[in-house]
């Protein structure tokens, strides 16, 4: 089969204006980056306000490998299978992050015949959203060491800033560093708050408010000091204001895609820009999104905290899982592949019964790879079968939206019941109340431990933020918060090790043992296997 690069350099693009007409957009929204690229304005207007809300489907995974899954293959192919069978469908992903695309996992903009093009541009600069974001962060780093520089009114504490330093790169050296007023660290930009807060905003006003109430550090005394103190919001609202609109762009088969905002589902909440996502319901009949990671982490926070912001919680869920990923997650003795499928199929298991909870219609979709065979393929079916869920095979990667129809015609299906969501926990239960919910019901873990710092940190923060969101940071390879303990249950205890407050996104952040906010590159970058001849024109894996 060709590779990625080859099938989206032949894709037969339509000029993007012609999308934009099909979704009956009105020009005056638009602003164009190119032929292929536009923006459209972040806000609804009079008469999209009066749609109802499309059908909203949530793509979501069993416990990935280092290599990704395939939700965003499956999101796109989704979409290519809806609009296959005569619905009106588009779909909502985050952007891309230049950490991944040029480390290990490559780019963003799913594989084989179901992609987002042009894949190059989405994967690399875009629309310098991700620059934009990170502008905006680095720009209060800089103002609160130029309020060093200048006497520091505010009496803020050198030893107690919070806010870090940004850059949308793999780049473990800038993991601590020293300025010449303080010490400081590096996180990458998916992991910024300003890519929390871009994402979680619902208008204007509401990105002020959240850019406002960050909380920057502690003043001499103790007190708390917030970035409405610098008196910058506006400025970075400004270097934001393009950035905040959504951009269209297609699948290989000319379907609409947004792809907007991209926060990791780890230490923040893992999904598309609400801006994009509230837009999308309006403009189409069927909304396909994903988030990030496994179930445990971004499924359970789109589910607990997205879906409040939006006010629309998912139709249906697609659960994807591969027969590849199982077997890793089965017995690495284990030199039999049936035997270890047998045994990593635990890890599905275990991620439907926790995502049950939500009371919300489930399917399965296997994302089937040119090396499965049909034993592993019939014992997958006739298991999930057997266990009582709708399960769907999808062979898109290899063929495109036909391969996504029965999944298409099964979302559909499900999607007419009306369901309720049960929610993992309630806003008036407390921090410690909402992270042992979390824990238990959508890791499995027995109980949640903390450090002597974590601890006191928490308690601290209870008494003020009692009403926020928690967030877990934890590693996306195992329930646990050991990556080593693969997608296999286990009996364990969550180990939080430090605490932190997104005061402007609005949630807690419990960072797990280990949790990295700026990775590294690994020996072999994905960037080595990308090339550019003399004439521009790129190849490899991007
Ligand atoms: P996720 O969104 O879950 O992280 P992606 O959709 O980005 O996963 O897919 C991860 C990688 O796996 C991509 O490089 C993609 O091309 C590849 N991939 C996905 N599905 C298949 C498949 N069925 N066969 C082969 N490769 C696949
Ligand atoms: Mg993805």
């Amino acid at each position: 089969m060709k590779d990625d690069v080859t099938i989206s350099n032949e894709a037969k693009l339509v000029p993007i204006k012609e999308i934009i007409g099909k979704l009956g957009i009105n020009e005056e929204h638009v602003s164009y980056y190119g032929k292929s690229i536009a923006k459209i304005d972040h806000k609804l207007t009079p008469e999209e306000e009066k749609q109802t809300d499309a059908k909203l489907i949530l793509v979501t995974a069993i416990t990935p490998t280092p290599f990704g899954e395939g939700k965003t293959t499956m999101s796109i192919a989704l979409n290519d299978g809806l609009n296959r069978i005569g619905k009106k469908a588009m779909a909502a992903l985050r952007e891309p992050s230049l950490g991944p695309v040029l480390g290990m996992k490559g780019g963003a903009t799913g594989g084989g015949y179901a992609q987002v093009v042009p894949k190059e541009k989405i994967n690399l600069h875009f629309t310098g959203d991700l620059h934009a974001i990170t502008t905006a962060h680095n720009f209060i780093s800089a103002a609160i060491d130029n309020h060093f520089h200048f006497n520091n009114p505010l009496n803020l504490d050198k030893t107690r800033i919070t806010w870090p330093r940004a850059m949308d790169m793999n780049d473990r050296a800038l993991r601590s560093i020293e300025t010449i007023y303080r010490k400081d660290s590096f996180l990458i930009t998916a992991a910024s708050e300003i890519m929390a807060i871009f994402s979680l905003a619902s208008s204007i006003k509401d990105l002020r408010r959240r850019l406002d109430e960050i909380l920057i550090g502690y003043d001499l005394s103790g007190n708390e000091v917030y970035l409405k103190a610098l008196g910058i919001t506006d400025s970075l609202l400004i270097i934001l204001k393009e950035a905040i609109d959504p951009n269209l762009v297609q699948t290989l088969e000319n379907n609409p895609v947004l792809i907007h905002g991209g926060p990791f589902a780890n230490i923040a909440h893992g999904c598309n820009s609400v801006f994009a996502t509230k837009k999308a319901l309006k403009l189409a009949d069927y909304v396909v999104t994903e988030a990030g990671f496994g179930a445990d982490l971004g499924a359970q926070k789109f589910l607990d905290i997205k879906t409040k912001l939006i006010d629309k919680t998912p139709d249906v869920i697609v659960v994807v899982s591969t027969i590849r990923a199982l077997k890793y997650h089965g017995n690495l003795k284990e030199e039999n592949p049936m035997e270890q499928l047998r045994l990593g199929v635990s890890n599905l298991e275990a991620h439907l019964a926790h995502l049950s909870c939500y009371e919300l219609p489930l399917v399965v979709s296997l994302n089937e790879f040119y090396n499965d065979t049909k034993e592993e393929i019939d014992f997958m079916m006739n298991h999930l079968k057997e266990l009582g869920y709708p399960v769907v095979r999808v062979t898109s990667f290899k063929d495109g939206s036909i391969g996504a129809e029965q999944l298409a015609n099964t979302v559909v299906e499900l999607s007419k019941q009306t369901s309720q969501i049960n929610y993992t926990y309630e806003k008036k239960d407390d921090l410690f109340q909402k992270a042992k919910k979390i824990a238990s019901r959508m890791y499995g873990a027995n109980d949640v431990v903390y450090s002597k710092k974590a601890q006191r940190k928490l308690s601290e923060l209870n008494g003020t933020y009692k009403e926020f969101d928690v967030v877990v940071a934890k590693t996306p390879l195992s329930f646990s918060n050991d990556p080593k303990r693969r997608g296999l249950v286990h009996e364990f205890d969550l180990m939080i090790e430090d605490v932190r407050v997104s005061r402007g996104a609005g949630f807690v952040v419990l960072l797990t043992k280990g949790i990295i906010t700026m990775p590294g590159l690994p020996e072999e970058p994905n960037a080595k296997k990308m090339f550019m001849d003399d004439f521009g024109n790129i190849s490899g894996k991007i």
